[in-house]
């Protein structure tokens, strides 16, 4: 943990390190979903929406990140990992900061026409940064070079253009005027937690058995939701920030004495400062299931072809006899490139004798991001075709990975031929 009096400091630098996360997530594809299309983005790698295995275990991974992290430590993501708390304490920070500057340089001014300035300069700010925060937050859904020209082009009629509009009006909104509302009204993480949470859950924890408390009320000055923690460590509002225990760290640390607000394991339990996370069987279990939703993406992820190779046979006509006795079957064939390299596919029989494959060309080159499909046929003389129905496998090999495919598959033809 860190040392008392400076969880102000360590937040504000943690805020700044999400913020950079939150932006460069989208811009380097390590997590988004992009709608038009119909893609998705984890480490980089580009997956198909009917990539089901990893998209599920992706999310279902990310939402056991946030149990696991509830069961831990409590609302530790609300008061130092999430966007809205981060913004809604930049924008009030901002605020007071243009209110600082106004009175300072305008101190000759009447305090009304002063707060009318403060306002100006605050929605010019405040709705530039609402432009920049929209176009991140949509970078997650639609592809940033896109949206930077749907921008430029002040796009207000596609469906994209006015999600665009739609976001940046209620960003400016919100942080003009929901701000920490927010967390205690549509927010339903604060409810979840009181579920998630337990005995041993890191809490802000007012402790007073001596009765050191001066009633100077600074721990309630500093709350940004506005409470009393002395009165429950369990307050819906509180969202564990800590600056109450900043506060009553520099107050009392002014008489010599220690804070009596402090981060502990629990209502009853120790001090964070001094010990480590209680473990119990919850917690084992919340781990293993985090580490088996891990493993399951890892697995996904390495048994994923940059290629999809799929073929079926075209039983419109069962079999087909030539003019010269051949017999043919035809099958359709859809190639998907999902990676951002081109590819190509050859395509090969096994195990049935003297057939011919009629396909052209072979490879077939599929480009980066492309669905490619078409029809082959394979051909057998007469004299082979003995039984109405051939087992044999039709074997794909994709180029550059190198990767080969045997797809099972049934020739048809005439019974005793
Ligand atoms: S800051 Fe500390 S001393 Fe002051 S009222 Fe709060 S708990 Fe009491
Ligand atoms: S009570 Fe303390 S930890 Fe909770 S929100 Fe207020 S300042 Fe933050």
């Amino acid at each position: 943990m860190a040392k008392a009096s400076h969880w102000h400091a360590l937040r504000k630098r943690v805020h700044l390190i999400c913020f950079l996360i939150f932006i460069a997530l989208p811009f380097f594809n390590v997590i988004r979903f992009d709608i038009p299309r119909q893609r998705f983005y984890f480490a980089g790698r580009e997956l198909w929406i009917n990539e089901f295995a990893i998209i599920f275990f992706t999310l279902m991974f990310l939402m056991f990140l946030v149990v696991a992290s509830s069961v831990f430590y409590g609302r530790v993501y609300c008061g130092y990992l999430c966007p809205q708390m981060i913004f809604s304490e930049a924008s009030m920070a901002l605020e007071s900061r243009l209110r600082r500057r106004v009175t300072r340089k305008f101190i000759a001014w009447k305090p009304a026409a002063r707060e009318r300035l403060v306002r100006v300069l605050f929605y010019l700010v405040l709705a530039a940064a609402s432009v920049v925060l929209a176009f991140i937050f949509i970078s997650y859904f639609v592809e940033p070079r896109d949206l930077f020209h749907r921008l430029a082009s002040l796009d207000i009629r596609t469906a994209g253009g006015i999600a665009g509009a739609s976001v940046t009006v209620l960003t400016f909104l919100d942080f003009a005027l929901v701000r920490l509302r927010f967390c205690t009204t549509v927010c339903p993480y604060g409810y979840l937690q009181g579920m998630l949470g337990d005995g041993h859950t890191l809490l802000v924890h007012y402790r007073d058995d001596t009765h050191e408390c001066i009633e100077c009320k600074k721990c309630v000055r500093v709350c940004p939701m506005g409470i009393d923690i002395r009165e429950s460590p369990f307050q819906i509002e509180c969202v564990h920030c800590a600056e109450c225990i900043d506060a009553c760290d520099e107050i009392l640390g002014k008489l010599k004495k220690p804070g009596l607000i402090h981060y502990v394991w629990g209502e009853k339990g120790p001090l964070a400062a001094n010990s480590r996370q209680p473990w119990d069987a919850k917690r084992v279990i919340v781990l293993l299931i985090l580490l088996g939703y891990a493993s399951g993406l890892v697995i996904a992820m390495g048994m994923r072809h940059s290629v999809l190779v799929q073929v079926a046979p075209v039983r419109a006509t069962l079999y087909k006899l030539e003019a010269d006795g051949r017999v043919s079957n035809r099958f359709r064939y859809s190639l998907s490139n999902r990676s951002p390299r081109p590819a190509a596919v050859i395509f090969s029989i096994q195990h049935l004798p003297d057939a011919t494959l009629a396909l052209s060309p072979n490879p077939i080159p599929v480009q980066p991001g492309a669905t490619v499909q078409g029809e082959f046929e394979i051909w057998r003389p007469g004299g082979s075709v003995r039984d109405p129905v051939s087992h044999f496998t039709i074997v794909s090999s994709t180029l550059p990975d190198q990767v080969t495919d045997s797809i099972p598959m049934t020739f048809l033809g005439p019974e005793g031929k």
